[in-house]
């Protein structure tokens, strides 16, 4: 027999974009031992399982030959419908058509990218920015440009410079208790960049999965709310936050000849979001109260926060900096010079910790001292333990050098 020919490799982009390295992290730290302060994972103790299981048993009781068929690509409209009066009780008018329903927010990202982008295209991001939108991006063949941040998210007056010299198409945005660094953008900023995308022309895809999550403070409007902008900006929600990951439901706004692109987008990706966690989630928003739910989501993150950020000014060494978001999972550190947060990771995973460093973030030069805890998953009293543990580890690399 003759030796069998290999099937050509994998599609050079594969190994372009590369796998997620906070998905390895996460791999690495899911030992039950670890305190991980890594993953962006909603607390699982406190799913709503009994209301989300009586919601399937109701329509799958109900009306079975329906909630198991094929169904429509634009998605269940019960449920476009209870997501529609949401966002207009928040402020933002909104009718069941405006919305696509998606698997997960992270599809929609794949779907924009898919109707929009030709290869070379610029998006713009914030530095740094949620990693998985930018392997979508580089899945796309765009041109990644950073456009600088600070405390206060990105940075306007950069925007309009980087603006004039990159012409892009699409400028993405994680306005509210940002991933990785919990940051808001002030709605004066809001305004200013959707000016921006009026004078010069390019869509805004404002990605919300963590406005719900607010612990301190009053809303901040969307960039979708502001007029300027209305018609070029793009606005995705996720349940993934405020109900469970697991089920992979999000939606996505955007004015009619985008959506529907990205409607014959989804055709050719999964035909459409599953019917019965469609017709689950609505019934769900129908006879639970998801406000109630959130309520006490927030509560106990509001005292998770509060412990890891109180625990922050002991555990880390002089000359570090971190924020104390007012909503989200997210809390960004930075260590003082001389200290590598991607250096100090198998350090502190041996003292049974874990973080995930900032340099996977950032588009172009990393900040080698940037790390982002996350609160979420942790009683107050794990999380003081995880601050102890981390303390160690930072000696021993300190030690070391
Ligand atoms: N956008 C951001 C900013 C995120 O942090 C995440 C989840 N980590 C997603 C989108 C994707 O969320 P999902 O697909 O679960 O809705």
């Amino acid at each position: 027999m003759r030796p069998a020919v290999s099937p050509p490799p994998t599609a050079t982009r594969v190994s372009a974009v590369g796998s997620s390295p906070v998905r390895e992290i996460l791999a690495l730290t899911a030992r039950p031992e670890v305190i991980s302060f890594a993953g962006g994972l909603p607390a699982p103790e406190l799913f709503d399982a009994a209301g989300i299981r009586a919601a399937y048993d109701a329509v799958l009781a109900e009306s079975p030959h329906r909630v198991l068929q094929y169904s429509t690509t634009e998605g269940d409209v019960d449920l476009r419908t209870a997501v529609a009066a949401r966002f207009t009780g928040r402020g933002l008018p909104t009718e069941a058509d405006d919305l696509l329903v998606t698997t997960g927010s992270q599809q929609a990202l794949t779907l924009l990218a898919t109707a929009l982008l030709e290869p070379g295209d610029v998006v713009l991001v914030e530095n740094p920015c949620y990693l998985a939108a930018l392997q979508c991006f580089g899945f796309a063949g765009a041109r990644v440009v950073p456009v600088p941040t600070d405390d206060d998210g990105l940075d306007p007056e950069a925007l309009e410079e980087i603006v004039r010299r990159e012409r892009p198409k699409l400028l993405y945005l994680v306005p509210t208790f940002q991933n990785p660094t919990g940051r808001t953008l002030p709605e004066a900023r809001r305004r200013a960049v959707a000016e921006i995308a009026a004078q010069h022309g390019f869509w805004i895809v404002e990605d919300d999965p963590y406005g719900e999550l607010r612990y301190d403070g009053e809303p901040v409007p969307w960039v979708a709310a502001v007029p300027a902008a209305a018609d070029r900006t793009v606005l995705l929600g996720s349940f993934s936050k405020i109900l469970a990951p697991g089920l992979r439901l999000g939606y996505l706004r955007a004015p009619a000849a985008l959506r529907r692109a990205c409607v014959i987008a989804k055709q050719a990706a999964d035909l459409h979001t599953s019917t019965v966690d469609q017709a689950a989630a609505a019934r769900y928003l129908r006879d639970s109260d998801l406000d109630a739910h959130v309520a006490v989501m927030r509560a106990a993150y509001r005292e998770r926060r509060d412990a890891l950020v109180g625990g922050l000014e002991a555990a880390l060494p002089a000359g570090s900096r971190w924020n104390n978001p007012a909503g989200g999972m997210f809390i960004w550190v930075s260590l003082p010079a001389g200290l590598d947060a991607t250096e100090l990771l198998p350090i502190a995973v041996k003292h049974e910790v874990a973080y995930v460093p900032g340099a996977p973030f950032f588009v172009g030069e990393p900040e080698p001292g940037a790390l982002r805890l996350s609160f979420t998953t942790h009683s107050p009293d794990e999380i003081d333990e995880g601050l102890r543990r981390f303390t160690k580890a930072i000696e021993e690399a300190s030690s070391g050098r």
